[in-house]
């Protein structure tokens, strides 16, 4: 057992589970050309598992406690390297200055892991992969499909940039402490071509935002003032539902249609 004091504010519920390590590590496939990161490493249970499979392999930890654990644990390997620092405050882009493309994984802080994945996405294009563990219930709001139970805004944003696998769940019992939640492992692979691309993404995002602002609403009562009942029927979407049985290509559609008018209206 771990002699490390748990530190609630960091989310902190290390796994010990080794056949849940056994399942991760299996889904992660770490290649000996892989450049990796790993968000939040605690005390190194998962970094242990893939660290001598690629060929960088970097670590983001917050706390100071656990600096010394990991640099004793992995000092040894010229391949390693920490990063003390709050992965939110972290550049994916230029802070590591590689230049080359990130496999990102880790059992993330359940606390932060919404505005972490939103951060990630921003950074999508320097990043092969992400396989995190997460609270079961994020990981089937990322993964759930139009009109499912969990569908909501961080579906359509997350499904926007990234192919989405709900991989597998796992009990609190495999974590020390225990959470009072389950969780689950999700990889998300952003897309090199996306599928469905808005002429503008701040306007999708605005658009996915308003159409969902008031989850019993229909699209015409969220959508007042910025589309028409007509302005959505001519994008094929009846303005009588609610945004929840809506699909990505449908939330490109009217944010297109808006813009369209933005720029009609200008010119
Ligand atoms: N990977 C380890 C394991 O599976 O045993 C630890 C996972 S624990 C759920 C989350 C880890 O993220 C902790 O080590 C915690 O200190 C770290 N952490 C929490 N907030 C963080 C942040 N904002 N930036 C970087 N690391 C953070």
């Amino acid at each position: 057992m771990s002699q490390h004091r748990h530190k609630k504010r960091f989310g902190q519920h290390f796994l010990h589970d080794q056949s849940v390590l056994d399942a991760m590590t299996a889904a992660i496939a770490p290649q000996k050309t892989d450049i990796m990161l790993e968000i939040g490493p605690g005390e190194g249970a998962l970094s242990a598992r893939l660290i001598d499979h690629v060929a960088q392999f970097t670590v983001v930890e917050i706390d100071n406690d656990l600096i010394p654990t990991l640099n004793k644990r992995f000092a040894d390997r010229s391949h390693f390297n920490i990063i003390h620092q709050d992965a939110l405050t972290l550049n994916y882009g230029s802070n590591l200055n590689i230049g080359q493309m990130l496999r990102v994984v880790g059992n993330l802080p359940y606390n932060i892991s919404t505005p972490l994945i939103f951060k990630l996405l921003e950074s999508r294009h320097c990043i092969t992969d992400m396989h995190f563990m997460l609270q079961k219930e994020v990981v089937e709001r990322l993964a759930s499909p139009p009109d499912g139970e969990h569908y909501g805004r961080l579906s359509v944003m997350a499904q926007y940039y990234c192919a989405i696998e709900d991989l597998f769940h796992i009990g609190p019992e495999a974590f020390d402490p225990p959470p009072k939640v389950d969780s689950a492992v999700v990889r998300l692979r952003p897309y090199l071509s996306m599928p469905f691309m808005a002429k503008d993404e701040q306007g999708f995002a605005s658009m996915v935002k308003q159409s969902f602002s008031m989850r019993r609403k229909t699209l015409r009562n969220n959508l007042k003032g910025t589309l028409t009942g007509e302005e959505i029927e001519s994008c094929d979407i009846n303005p009588g539902v609610r945004a929840e049985v809506l699909g990505v290509a449908d939330f490109v559609r009217l944010a297109d249609c808006l813009h369209d008018k933005n720029e009609k209206n200008l010119s």
